[in-house]
């Protein structure tokens, strides 16, 4: 789901468009840093966005003093309707901070609801947003402040990583767009271990796994650098750690409190630099056959490290030492990952349907962008074969170079 402009643009396609034949990538700075037997650190560019980072356990009871410093007195409280029970007790432990609640947020940022949203803005007065929840609220939350510049503290419930970034996806008539804007980063998130507790288990494991695509593409993203590559291998780290003892103990405190640092880990790692194909793949399949967010990037990942593999050694090697792999092990890695903790590893279990690959291959390879590694149609294809059938990741089933027309 991540595109667009790296500042303003707004675009139907997955990562940042690039132009053709930007240059070759094999970064690994965080490695060089470290290790005085590497040549000198390579050339970069970082930009920081600005963030206010509360983290902690019960820090549920700092959000009235946070809507306080931002200036806010009627704050407007965001969630799905399936989290409003969590919502109105915000909303209560806010008393008259609080200007009501809207529990309507939805999967993809759907505009009628965001118009929903701010008629209920309009009406009671709100003059800041506090959206409690995963993604899907977060967008919310981000939707309405692009069209009314009000300030937004994020409580983020799942591991998404929404909070972290200046992107917006929304979707209008059955179609989804995203845009990179500073009006959409949130100015504060509040990160409560508490509220994450009752993630099911299940749903831990998909969003964890969302988390770490995004690290894992940013240690091969164009902008990679060195402050980013050491969030995304810290966030790696994290989660894969948390994951499996959550799946065992869904209340296990210290696993939460680990994969929530992971998810804000990721989550920065989003919004810092442009992805590739992975997230592509993923706003092609969720945008275009409403596959489940975290499930596609779960069951999309370990396929799409493997066709990324031999133009990224650097970022898979470092993926590898994470994960405890063999250095070439990375996207297998990333499966059994998943597999072990029963997520799903096919399209075909989350929906997909089988005739709709081709129209998913002739999608993601339609525009250009940038990617570490020549975007050809028949690898794509193959790979999205792969990723349905639910087969282990195959680095070496595909040609590194393909002879077909590609986008670099
Ligand atoms: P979600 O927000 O849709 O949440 C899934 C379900 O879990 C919802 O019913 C929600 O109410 C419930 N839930 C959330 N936290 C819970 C908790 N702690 N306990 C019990 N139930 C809980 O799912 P998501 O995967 O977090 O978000 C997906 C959405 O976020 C997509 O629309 C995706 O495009 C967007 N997203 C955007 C960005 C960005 O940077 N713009 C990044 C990641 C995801």
């Amino acid at each position: 789901m991540v595109s667009g402009n790296r500042h303003t643009g707004k675009t139907t396609d997955g990562p940042t468009p690039r132009v053709p034949g930007s240059r070759t990538h094999l970064h690994a700075p965080a490695r060089r840093l470290g290790n005085p037997g590497f040549a000198a650190m390579q050339a970069f560019i970082y930009t920081t966005l600005p963030a206010r980072v509360v983290f902690g356990q019960g820090t549920l009871a700092r959000v009235g003093d946070e809507v306080r410093r931002l200036g806010g007195g009627r704050a407007l409280v965001l969630s799905t309707p399936q989290q409003i029970g969590e919502a109105r007790a915000l909303a209560e432990r806010l008393g008259p901070l609080a200007a009501g609640v809207f529990a309507e947020a939805a999967m993809h940022t759907p505009t009628d609801v965001t118009e929903r949203g701010l008629a209920r803005v309009r009406e009671l007065g709100a003059d800041c947003l506090v959206a409690l929840g995963g993604g899907s609220t977060t967008g919310l939350g981000k939707a309405i402040a692009l069209r009314t510049d009000l300030p937004q503290v994020v409580i983020p419930t799942t591991y998404a990583g929404s909070e972290a970034t200046p992107i917006l996806g929304e979707t209008e008539d059955g179609r989804k767009t995203t845009l990179r804007s500073p009006k959409v980063l949130p100015e504060v998130i509040v990160y409560d271990v508490d509220l994450t507790l009752t993630l099911p288990a299940k749903l831990s494991v998909t969003s964890g796994i969302n988390a770490i695509a995004h690290a894992v593409e940013a240690l091969y993203a164009e902008e990679a650098n060195p402050v980013v590559s050491m969030l995304a291998e810290a966030g790696i780290a994290a989660l894969a750690r948390a994951l499996p003892r959550i799946a065992a103990d869904p209340r296990d405190r210290e696993a939460r409190s680990d994969a929530l640092y992971g998810a804000w880990a990721c989550g920065t790692c989003l919004g810092s630099v442009g992805m590739a194909l992975h997230h592509k793949l993923c706003h092609v399949l969720g945008g275009s056959f409403d596959l489940p967010h975290a499930e596609t990037h779960t069951v999309v990942l370990p396929h799409a490290a493997a066709y990324n593999a031999p133009a990224a050694s650097g970022a898979m090697a470092c993926v590898a030492k994470v994960l405890g792999t063999s250095a070439d092990g990375a996207a297998q890695g990333l499966f059994d990952l998943a597999r072990d903790l029963g997520a799903p590893t096919s399209l075909r279990e989350i929906g997909m349907p089988e005739d709709g690959l081709d129209r998913a291959a002739d999608l993601a390879a339609a525009s250009p962008y940038w990617n570490p590694r020549p975007i050809g149609r028949t690898a794509v294809r193959a790979l999205l074969q792969a990723a349905y059938d639910g087969s282990p990741p195959r680095v070496s089933s595909l040609p590194a170079f393909p002879t077909e027309t590609a986008h670099a």
